[in-house]
């Protein structure tokens, strides 16, 4: 197992949350009399304490799914494998086990809250680059729609039928985007048109005058390909850019963490 399916498993763990029932727990030989788990013990310790029906034991989850990376466990093992049983020191044993602050069991715990808070944030991002790229939507189909008016009445050619770089035969709907200084909308045609020395050429143009609009540095980065587009997005609208935020996440994080 990689460290990304590690980290899928402990994602879905985490995900699926506690199994703490409901139920009347079995009596078991615990010293010198029978005893069994008490059900007000999961309210001591809603975060951690799980409970196995089937061995009738209980298990730390944050140290379950952490401990391997954080070395030795107050308690031995027995929260991890074999599962804890001791009824009888129970409520002093789980405090233990929970320890100070720099305890194993909180820095499992840390790591759980690291792990599930980088999937949440990532999914904040995605949901502010959705909003973003819906405004987008909006700005250039307004746009494009008060250019197809503005052919229509001026019985201009919407498309040319040869659109090439070079074409002397070109429709006017992008050349009337850029003489109404539609960049947005400009710059989008000529991604749609694949005329990647024009979009380049226009970006620049544009940077040139405006280096500290990130919208462009995250088209250049569109059409580049080029992550260290998205980098300058970021700093240019001091960590503000959801568009630039959520391709360099996606580029420098987990690849495999959308999917699961
Ligand atoms: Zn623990």
């Amino acid at each position: 197992m990689d460290g990304n399916d590690r980290e899928r498993v402990r994602r879905f763990y985490l995900q699926k949350g506690l199994f703490q029932p409901k139920m009347i727990f079995p009596k078991r030989q615990c010293g010198e009399r029978d005893r069994r788990f008490v059900s007000t013990w999961f309210n001591d310790h809603p975060s951690w304490l799980e409970y196995s029906v089937s061995e009738d034991s209980c298990y730390c989850l944050f140290c379950y799914l952490f401990k391997p990376e954080h070395g030795g466990q107050s308690g031995g093992d027995v929260f991890v494998t074999k599962g804890f049983t001791n009824w009888k020191e129970a409520v002093k044993k789980f405090r233990d086990h929970v320890g100070d602050i720099n305890s194993i069991h909180h820095k499992c715990m840390r790591a759980c809250q690291d792990l599930m808070h980088e999937k949440q944030h990532i999914e904040i991002v995605i949901s502010n680059q959705s909003e973003q790229t819906r405004i987008d939507y909006h700005t250039r189909l307004v746009a494009s729609v008060d250019v197809v008016k503005l052919c229509l009445i001026q019985a201009l050619a919407f498309r040319g039928h040869d659109e090439s770089e070079d074409s002397t035969k070109k429709g006017e709907a992008v050349k009337v985007c850029e003489d109404l200084e539609l960049w947005d909308t400009a710059i989008y045609s000529y991604c749609l048109l694949e005329k990647k020395a024009s979009t380049m050429e226009l970006i620049k143009k544009r940077l040139a005058e405006r280096p500290s609009d990130s919208r462009l540095w995250c088209s250049l980065g569109d059409v580049t390909n080029d992550d260290a587009c998205y980098e300058k997005a970021l700093e240019v609208s001091e960590n503000r850019s959801a568009r630039a935020k959520v391709i360099h996440h996606i580029s420098c994080l987990d690849p495999t963490i959308l999917k699961s």
